[in-house]
């Protein structure tokens, strides 16, 4: 049996594809991208997360400060929950942990959690199954997501070809950053590459995403000659990748794949996951707004005007 490493399967999405969809969301990612909003995705291990929301108070429980074998987790100081009633939380000192994730097994309320979970493909077409109504009465499917989802190919390609073979919709969302030879084989499973484009420059694209981006641009162009059908995201981010060279440079890729692209969506930057680098306990590095609306519809513009059909979000 094929076993993947996923951090969450979420229903009834609706901003990854057509229709209402179940988005698979496979761990790990070879990209480090600034800006990235969601952290958990990025590694391919386990993280030990910690949301105090969830959490009952050390003087209730305090599992975690009793089975911690480094000392890495202690009592902090006392304090009020948001209903106003003192609480005292734990404290984690991340340096001196080792990932055992004792003190997540031992949590009663998942204050603390391993964001990995491995699973099998039938793990994850249980829950896709039960949503097939809402697929097939709004034209959505299941969007297989990440992390970057080709990083484990052998699991991706599989949970597409049980989509397929159940009479799901599949689109795959990929930063683009893996073998051509595995984009084309996994192609006749996908009906739509929910493909990003970051930055034409490859240096560029090497400082702020951690690769350069030749085989990506490959990737896109081997695809749509090969008959795959793209959702071109670009994601928006002010200062890193918005300059107009950058802007046009893009609408001009975007035309040489033209005929394979049903829209373009730009995308821009928010600050939606800035509180999971908290849980996770790692340092958020991007201090930017985000772009406002008459900026995004001049940007829209330019892929518009090129006669690429593209839109904001
Ligand atoms: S995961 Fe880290 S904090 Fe938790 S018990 Fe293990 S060493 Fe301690
Ligand atoms: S084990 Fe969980 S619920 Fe208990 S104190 Fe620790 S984080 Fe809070």
């Amino acid at each position: 049996m094929i076993y993947g490493n996923i951090y969450d399967i979420q229903k009834f999405s609706v901003h990854d594809g057509p229709g209402i969809r179940t988005d698979v969301y496979l761990k790990g990612c070879p990209l480090t991208c600034v800006w990235c909003h969601s952290p958990e995705s990025q590694t391919f291990g386990p993280d030990l997360a910690y949301m105090e929301i969830k959490c009952i108070g050390t003087d209730i429980c305090g599992e975690c400060v009793k089975v911690c074998p480094n000392g890495a987790v202690t009592v902090g100081e006392p304090t009020v929950n948001l209903k106003g009633d003192p609480i005292t939380y734990p404290v984690i000192d991340r340096g001196e942990c080792s990932l055992c994730l004792k003190c997540a097994d031992a949590c009663p309320s998942k204050g603390l959690f391993n964001t990995l979970r491995r699973v099998s493909v039938e793990d994850c077409m249980r829950p896709i199954r039960q949503d097939k109504r809402y697929y097939d009465k709004s034209g959505g499917g299941v969007t297989i997501s990440g992390g970057e989802p080709m990083s484990q190919f052998e699991f991706c390609e599989a949970l597409a070809m049980a989509c397929k073979e159940e009479g799901f919709s599949v689109a795959l969302d990929t930063t683009g950053f893996a073998p051509t030879e595995h984009y084309l084989k996994i192609l006749p499973y996908v009906d739509l590459f929910l493909f990003d484009l970051k930055h034409m420059d490859s240096e560029r694209s090497k400082k702020l995403t951690g690769v350069p981006n030749e085989l990506i641009k490959k990737n896109a162009k081997e695809l749509a000659d090969a008959g795959a059908r793209f959702q071109i995201r670009f994601p928006i981010i002010p200062n890193l990748n918005d300059s107009e060279d950058n802007i046009r440079a893009t609408a001009e890729f975007c035309l040489a794949i033209k005929h394979a692209i049903d829209v373009v969506q730009l995308l821009p930057f928010h600050k939606m996951g800035q509180s999971k680098y908290e849980r996770l306990g790692k340092k958020y590095r991007m201090n930017a707004s985000p772009p406002n609306a008459e900026f995004m519809e001049r940007q829209r513009r330019i892929f518009a005007d090129c006669g690429l059909p593209a839109q904001v979000g």
